[in-house]
């Protein structure tokens, strides 16, 4: 093991484009907003900046398109330390995610994956920077064939997989088999077993796939479960949260630098916890992520 963790990334990088209005436009209505935004995103990318924030050398596989939110994208990368050398520039345009935020703080979302949705497969390279990292982070904003490809690729080098299942979808059997921890929502893991009301009943099933299952529960904490043990249930930070987005990828992140750091799984849920606990009562979702001496010092 590295003394400075070293976490791979494959998944999207996104510009989302906001627009604040007071309500909501309707089918056939125009209406004029009060502020637009863009802001770099991705749950691929997210992850990346929590992890390189929380102190790994993190590396980020993907595609953005040769255009300006491209090159916005990898600038910001590249700012928060994260290397882009297979970070791909293609012919499609970056994916974007159009959102409105209306006063109430509801939002509607429209993602338009774009040249996340050429990342199907590795790319030269990818394969030896798989094998080099402590650990693969993986989303699926990118298409699973793709997903799929570097897990195997990190099975074959024996380098631990994280995969956060979201957007919910229906998984090859082949994907959890190459999976070490599954890290879905409530939701998610709601979606993937049937069980909507019982994280516990849906991490023992989740178990017969995968060996290990973390599933986040929100303000309720995260519950980790693995084929060895007992399910336990790590409560989250009381704190009051002011903006949620990008919780998960935070959490996703830092616990990955932690697994990768050696800690036990519970010593790593508490600290990704601490971590996520400090983003939710920030506003911005890779804004709001916090750095490894905050998470330290909220962890003590
Ligand atoms: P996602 O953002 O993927 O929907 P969750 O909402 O489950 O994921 O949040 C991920 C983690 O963030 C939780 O397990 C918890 O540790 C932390 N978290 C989320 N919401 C809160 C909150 N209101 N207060 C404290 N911690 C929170």
């Amino acid at each position: 093991m590295s003394p400075t963790p070293h976490i791979a990334v494959l998944g999207s990088a996104n510009m989302d484009l906001v627009a604040y209005v007071a309500k909501a436009p309707q089918r056939g209505e125009t209406v004029t907003g009060r502020e637009f935004r863009t802001v770099p995103g991705g749950k691929g990318a997210n992850q990346a900046v929590a992890a390189a924030r929380a102190g790994a050398t993190v590396s980020m596989i993907g595609a953005v398109g040769n255009d300006a939110h491209g090159a916005r994208l990898r600038s910001a990368l590249e700012h928060s330390g994260i290397e882009t050398d297979l970070l791909r520039t293609v012919e499609t345009p970056t994916g974007t995610a159009h959102i409105v935020v209306d006063d109430e703080g509801g939002n509607a979302i429209v993602v338009i994956p774009g040249a996340n949705g050429t990342v199907t497969a590795l790319a030269p390279g990818d394969e030896g920077l798989i094998a080099s990292a402590d650990a693969l982070l993986l989303q699926l904003e990118v298409p699973v064939d793709g997903v799929l490809a570097a897990a195997q690729a990190a099975r074959r080098h024996g380098v631990r997989t994280i995969l956060t299942p979201a957007p919910a979808q229906p998984l090859p059997p082949e994907l959890l088999a190459a999976t070490d921890l599954l890290l879905p929502n409530e939701h998610e893991a709601a979606a993937l077993t049937g069980i909507t009301d019982d994280p516990r009943a849906a991490a023992r099933a989740l178990l017969s796939q995968v060996p290990e299952v973390v599933i986040t529960l929100g303000s309720r904490g995260s519950l980790y479960a693995s084929r060895d043990t007992e399910p336990v249930v790590v409560p989250a930070r009381q704190v009051t949260a002011v903006d949620t987005t990008g919780a998960g990828d935070t959490f996703a992140g830092t616990l990955a630098v932690a697994l990768a750091e050696g800690n036990s799984v519970p010593d790593a849920l508490g600290w990704a916890s601490s971590a996520a606990a400090l983003s939710v009562q920030r506003p911005g979702a890779s804004a709001s992520m916090p750095y490894r001496k905050e998470i330290d010092k909220e962890a003590t």
